[in-house]
């Protein structure tokens, strides 16, 4: 596993400071063997590393874990972040199944990546965990008996199957079973294409006809996770061709690395909605981000050390920022982390209830007309100043603040907008400085 190759280079990498190239390079290597291994396209590597690394070098170091373990951490959350991100449970994208009834799942893929097997159990799924009512229709005429498979699946699923009419083709079959879903007040229909054994323009041709006759809510790509680099090759053919909204890696019950999910993801920008993990028609799981990247790096246990010591540095910024801010001195580095971690912590409408201070703070800067986006921005701002900018705002001249403005593509008076800010919370903080410190204000606030 990769932490075993890294324990050496962990013992290497001790220091204070900032993350330093070497450091972050030292591990990078390693990270791209374990990368490789998993079956990532050798392309979609190279780019995740160099921005892996770029985002690294600089980062500050924490106490109590060493750099490369902290450079693992960071390798993860942009695998994650990399590999869908989504809102859901670990990271997960739902199904958009709340537009106007009959929703159309059309499903595209080559021959034997696992469409009709995909679409039974998606069928089953909706049925069941969604309670909708769901139908299903076979549009492959290309194989023989495709249409009664999907019919003796159905059965299985308990999931209705539009009858079969022989002789007709995709795009009427699209039609009439759209028709009959309307009919019967289907919630959602799923279409199952027929595919080729490679990619071709009469298939796409006929996946974008039926597209524009079905106006389908979600486009699955069901690829097979044991194809590797063909599995790619795949999904930028799809991806140009028809809209997808998501793809299903099909067989990761197989020896799948989880490789050909980070590489799917990069080539279509689609996130992985489903993993296929056996033959049943329960073996379909929502897909999970984090615990794919697990399973890429092998690295959980490093993973959750640096997220504690990261907490543990929040804590510790924290109570410094708040001696200084009691001491009436509260500089832009001080007003830029303390938006960070608003930001983290789920924008200004946390902030009310954290300290006695950040009430005022908080009127304040709604006072100056921010909200979450301009939260963004400001964040953009102070980081086009140098560290001492920041710790002396009154260096900025005119000019510099154009440079400023320039920097974090905004304009001047954004740039004032920022210092006026931190004027009036540094006056703020001077007024509970003045009214005998933060204890003072917490005992007058009761
Ligand atoms: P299609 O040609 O794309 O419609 O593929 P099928 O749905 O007919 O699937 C081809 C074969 O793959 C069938 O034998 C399925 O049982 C099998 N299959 C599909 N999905 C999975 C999966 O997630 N894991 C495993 N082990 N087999 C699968
Ligand atoms: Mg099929």
């Amino acid at each position: 596993a990769l932490s075993d190759r890294l324990g050496n280079t962990f013992d290497r990498l001790r220091g204070r400071g900032a993350l330093r190239e070497q450091d972050v390079r030292d591990v990078m290597r390693e990270v791209r063997i374990a990368l490789l291994e998993a079956d990532v396209a050798l392309p979609v590597a190279r780019d995740f590393i160099e921005k892996v690394t770029e985002k690294a070098v600089g980062e500050a170091v924490l106490k109590s874990v060493t750099p490369g373990q902290q450079v693992v951490k960071i390798v993860n959350d942009e695998l994650v972040a990399m590999l869908g991100g989504g809102d859901g449970e670990d990271g997960h994208v739902p199904l958009t199944l709340e537009a106007k009834p009959p929703v159309v799942i059309m499903m595209v893929g080559l021959q034997g990546s696992g469409k009709t097997t995909s679409t039974a159990k998606l069928a089953k799924l909706i049925r069941e965990k969604h309670g909708k009512k769901a139908m299903m229709a076979s549009l492959d005429v290309n194989r023989p008996a495709a249409q009664e498979q999907l019919a003796v699946l159905g059965e299985q699923a308990q999931v209705d199957t539009l009858p079969i009419i022989e002789g007709q083709q995709p795009v009427d079959i699209a039609r009439r079973a759209l028709e009959s879903a309307k009919l019967r007040n289907v919630d959602v229909v799923l279409l199952d294409t027929a595919g080729r054994l490679h990619v071709d323009e009469a298939l796409m041709a006929e996946m974008k006809a039926v597209a524009s006759v079905a106006t389908p809510t979600e486009v699955l790509l069901v690829v097979d996770s044991l194809t590797g680099q063909d599995a790619v090759n795949v999904a930028q053919s799809f991806s140009d061709e028809v809209p997808l909204t998501g793809v299903i890696l099909t067989r990761m019950d197989g020896d799948a690395r989880g490789g050909a999910a980070l590489s799917m993801r990069a080539v279509t920008g689609k996130p992985i909605k489903f993993a296929g993990v056996g033959e049943k028609l329960d073996a379909l799981e929502a897909f999970h981000p984090r615990r794919v990247a697990e399973r890429i790096l092998g690295m959980g246990d490093v993973v959750s050390l640096v997220e504690k010591a990261a907490e543990t540095i929040k804590v510790e910024e924290a109570e410094a920022l708040a001696k200084r801010m009691a001491k009436g001195q509260f500089d832009l580095n001080d007003l830029r982390m303390q938006l960070q971690q608003m930001q983290k912590m789920g924008g200004l409408g946390m902030l009310a209830g954290m300290m006695p201070g950040m009430k005022k703070a908080k009127a304040a800067m709604q006072a100056s007309g921010m909200d979450d986006k301009v939260l963004v921005h400001m964040d953009a701002i102070m980081g086009s100043m140098t560290a001492k900018e920041r710790a002396n705002p009154a260096l900025l001249n005119a000019k510099r603040k154009k440079r400023v403005a320039a920097g974090s593509g905004t304009q001047v008076q954004d740039v004032n907008k920022v210092l006026k800010m931190h004027q009036e919370m540094s006056r703020a903080m001077k007024q509970i400085k003045k009214m005998g410190g933060m204890k003072g204000l917490a005992a007058m606030l009761g």
